[in-house]
Formats: C-alpha cells, sequence, structure tokens
C-alpha cells in the first residue's frame, strides 16, 4: 500500500515548492492537485467558455482528459494531447480556478482520481499536496500537515515567483483567491492531528527540514503503534 503524506495550505505558503522538494529527497512521488484544478479551468477557458458557470464546468468534464505523473522531477500536465504546464500558471487561469474548485460534483471526481493515481503507483508513499488533502481527500493519511505563513509573507513570495509583476496586484489577487477558496475548503485551521509547519520565519531549507521532521517523528510513532 502507497501512504500518502498530506500536504495542505494556502497559496504562497510554499506548499508546492516544499512538498516536491520532500518527495524528491525522500524518494516519493509528488501529486500537485492544484494542478488539476488548473487544468480543467484551463480547459473550461479553452472551449471559450466561463468557469463562472457550474453548468458548463460540469460539461467541461465529460471531455477532460488528463495526464498528471508522480515524478517531482517532471511535472509535465496535459489536457488532450495539448502540454498544458506552463499555461496553468497563467494569472487568467489562477482567476478563473476558484470557479470549477467550488463544484462539488468537480471535487468528488478530482477526489476519485487522486486517490486512484496514488493507489496505482506502485510507490512506497506521494506526497499529495492542495488545499483539503488532511481534511477531505486522504483524513487517515499517517502524516498530516498544514503548511502556513503569514499573509503578507505569502504575498511577497508569490510576487517574487511572479518577477516583473506589480507586488500590490500579487497581494490583491492571492487575498481574492484565498477568500473565494475558504468558502470552499478550510485550509487555514488545522484538523485535530494534523501537524501545523508555519513558515514565516523559515527559509525554503528550513522549511523542508520541519516537514521532513514531522514526517519521522509520525513515522516513528505509527511503527512503535
Ligand atoms: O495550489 P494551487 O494554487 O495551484 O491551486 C489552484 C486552485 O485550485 C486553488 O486556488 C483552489 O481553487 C483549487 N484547489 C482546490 N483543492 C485542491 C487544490 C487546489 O480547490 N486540493
Amino acid at each position: 500500500m502507497t501512504d500518502i503524506i498530506a500536504i495542505d495550505g494556502p497559496a504562497g505558503s510554499g506548499k508546492s515548492s516544499v512538498s516536491k522538494a520532500v518527495a524528491r529527497q525522500a524518494g516519493y512521488g509528488y501529486l500537485d492537485t492544484g494542478a488539476a484544478y488548473r487544468a480543467l479551468a484551463w480547459h473550461v477557458l479553452d472551449q471559450a467558455a466561463s468557469t463562472d458557470d457550474a453548468a458548463v464546468v460540469l460539461q467541461a468534464l465529460d471531455s477532460f482528459v488528463l495526464r498528471l505523473g508522480l515524478d517531482p522531477d517532471n511535472q509535465t500536465v496535459t489536457v488532450g494531447d495539448t502540454d498544458v504546464t506552463e499555461q496553468i500558471r497563467q494569472p487568467r487561469v489562477s482567476a478563473a480556478v476558484s470557479g470549477v474548485a467550488r463544484v462539488a460534483e468537480v471535487r468528488e471526481r478530482m477526489n476519485t482520481m487522486f486517490r486512484q493515481l496514488v493507489a496505482a503507483s506502485g510507490l512506497r508513499a506521494v506526497v499529495v499536496e492542495g488545499r483539503d488533502i488532511t481534511t477531505v481527500v486522504a483524513p487517515d493519511a499517517p502524516v498530516r500537515v498544514l503548511l502556513t505563513a503569514a499573509p503578507e509573507v505569502r504575498a511577497a513570495r508569490r510576487a517574487r515567483e511572479l518577477h516583473g509583476e506589480d507586488a500590490a496586484a500579487v497581494a490583491e489577487a492571492l487575498h481574492r483567491r484565498d477568500a473565494a477558496d475558504s468558502t470552499v475548503v478550510d485550509f487555514l485551521t488545522a484538523a485535530p492531528g494534523v501537524d501545523v509547519v508555519d513558515s514565516t520565519e523559515l527559509d525554503f531549507e528550513q522549511t523542508i527540514a520541519a516537514v521532513r521532521a514531522v514526517i519521522d517523528r509520525r513515522g516513528a510513532e505509527n511503527e512503535h503503534g
């Protein structure tokens, strides 16, 4: 059986880069669930439709053929025959993604797909990263981490990632997305049994070390019953 290392957190908490690095170092798989939601939003926009309309989003799901690998060193995302790896990071997709993420049926379909991907991987463990992984997708995972950081630190990190973009506009977009997402999933509060790693005062390497320390501690606890 493949273990899930579940990592939740808001945008800009460092969750993607930290999860990927942890997976790489430990030799685990890595599943970026946000990429799946982004790919669906891209697919809706590609059909010149709006993600504001739940019926349209559901219809788009029928023709949504996604390929998403678990290799932390190869994060190619394909929809149908189109490589959308770069395009799903565009601000227009970020702005549209909450529209698909709030459709309950979309979430159910995505969650089933995530669990199947992990189960079929043949890997010892997969770091699964998203907004609702510790609570909905894998509430029984042996390791569950909520990665947080102060809002201003998250906005500053995002602005650095999207170099060239106005920091205030990035902070505003991030805040808007957090607000829209938090009506669907509470990703700012740790559920019981979830370990919080606050990266506000930590650099990248320190955050990786903090997450790995949680994995080691929980792993040892599980071994000793
Ligand atoms: O993590 P990332 O910023 O790429 O996620 C993009 C969007 O996908 C989020 O803003 C959220 O709307 C949605 N999402 C979600 N549940 C997940 C992962 C992502 O609702 N597990």
